[in-house]
């Protein structure tokens, strides 16, 4: 069995594909180091992996999630990161010689600190892969990133030569840097068109296992008939506006909603809720797509993923840049419709949101569509096809265990 080092970044979109992964591997008997923030530990821990802290000073959870998401920001944050954490990362892989590093496609300090040392790598794309996805974004959004960047590319370029003389030309190169394997969390059919990806990328869908995951509900308190799911994921949750259009436009709708504003949102705020609504900080979201028949999410890569696996048909309303992207997919593929898309995102009214809602309730076209996205993603494999990747890089061929554990059966809704 092989020593396997996992290299991520602190963000919850980043971990959380990995978790059912670690967890697999482990169960298979690999040894896996598993390097992150620690204020990932506890999430992390149950998966059996060996957790190791990475070094502090480190952003915080939430600047590093805010920055992500848009281009330059991720760039200027994780060039900022990458220094201390790359001689981190040379050093204890002189120390504990891995069979194997995989780093997450922005943990940079990953690859580097690998192919010092000439550790085979793989790298895990929670994202779509946006090298040769030009034409998803679209030209108006590439001129304004590189309108945004202009002013920061001496301090980028100077960076990235000081860190070619400290590391070698050959170990280091741009933040992004692919493996001879990359295994990337969504299916083929749901990637957008992109001219760059070759037989190196393999598409494994979404890694989900409900049981790795937190958060409780009161699913007695839910009644027959139609169902709606809301949220705007863990960290660009704070939009009271948003909030009051979703009770103003759905206070009399006939369905039931549930609403989960997110763990920082103090819910005192908005009074009493309609009577149709359910109003949570968290809940547990894997369980709740289960049950219900449309999501309007804020477009986030993981809550994208995990409406279309469970085949529930969804409005989008966008937040930030990368959220528009997964959301002119959603609609591209039938499966939803998009809403607040200009800048500044995310700005809808209650009459929008109706007529969106209405619209996907009463046209069955959404429902199937998603519903076939889904298929493509639960066909894909999930984290057992990344481990049989993983594994088949290793070895030549993947441990022959019974296919585990998430049940075909909790796909079936309702
Ligand atoms: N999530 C959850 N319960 C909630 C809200 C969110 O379990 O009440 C999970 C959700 O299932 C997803 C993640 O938090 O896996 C949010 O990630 P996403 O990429 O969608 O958005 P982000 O929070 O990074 O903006």
């Amino acid at each position: 069995m092989a020593k396997i080092a996992y290299v991520g970044l602190p963000a919850h979109g980043h971990t959380n594909p990995t978790l059912p992964v670690m967890k697999e591997l482990v169960q298979h008997g690999h040894t896996v180091l598993y390097y992150n923030a620690a204020f990932f530990q506890e999430k992390v821990t149950p998966t059996g992996v060996d957790f190791r802290a990475l070094p502090e000073p480190l952003p915080t959870e939430r600047e590093i999630s805010e920055a992500l998401h848009e281009f330059i920001n991720a760039s200027l944050i994780i060039s900022g990161m990458s220094r201390p954490l790359t001689r981190y990362l040379i050093d204890a892989f002189e120390q504990e010689q891995p069979d194997l590093v995989i780093y997450d496609s922005t943990a940079m300090w990953g690859y580097i600190a690998a192919r010092t040392h000439s550790i085979p790598q793989i790298c895990c794309i929670t994202t779509f892969v946006l090298d040769g996805s030009q034409g998803a974004i679209g030209l108006g959004t590439m001129v304004r990133f590189f309108w945004s960047a202009l002013p920061h590319i001496p301090k980028l370029l100077s960076w990235r030569r000081s860190m070619a003389q400290e590391f070698g030309k050959d170990n280091s190169g741009g933040i992004t840097e692919y493996a001879d394997l990359n295994i990337v969390f969504t299916s083929k059919a749901f990637h957008p068109g992109n001219n760059f990806i070759d037989g190196r990328f393999r598409f494994v869908g979404p890694s989900l296992e409900p049981t790795l995951r937190d958060g409780d509900f009161p699913f007695e308190q839910l009644r027959d008939g139609q169902k709606v799911y809301i949220s705007l994921g863990t960290v660009n949750h704070l939009d009271n506006a948003f909030y009051q259009a979703v009770f103003e436009a759905f206070a009399d709708h006939p369905a039931q909603f549930i609403l989960s504003v997110g763990k920082n949102t103090d819910m005192a705020q908005f009074g009493a809720s309609p009577d149709n609504f359910i109003v949570r900080n968290y809940v547990p979201q894997l369980d709740v797509l289960q049950r219900v028949d449309v999501f309007i999410t804020h477009g986030g890569m993981n809550s994208v993923h995990e409406g279309l696996y469970y085949g529930v048909p969804e409005i989008v309303v966008p937040h930030q840049f990368e959220q528009l992207l997964n959301g002119k997919r959603v609609v591209q593929t039938g499966a939803g419709l998009l809403l607040g898309n200009t800048r500044p995102y995310g700005k809808v009214t209650a009459p929008e949101l109706r007529t969106a809602l209405d619209t996907l309730l009463s046209n069955p076209q959404y429902q199937q569509n998603a519903q076939h996205i889904g298929a493509t993603l639960r066909a894909a494999g999930g984290y057992w096809q990344a481990v049989k990747e993983i594994e088949t890089f290793l070895y030549g061929s993947a441990a022959h265990l019974p296919k585990a554990t998430i049940s075909q059966a909790n796909i079936s809704r309702n």
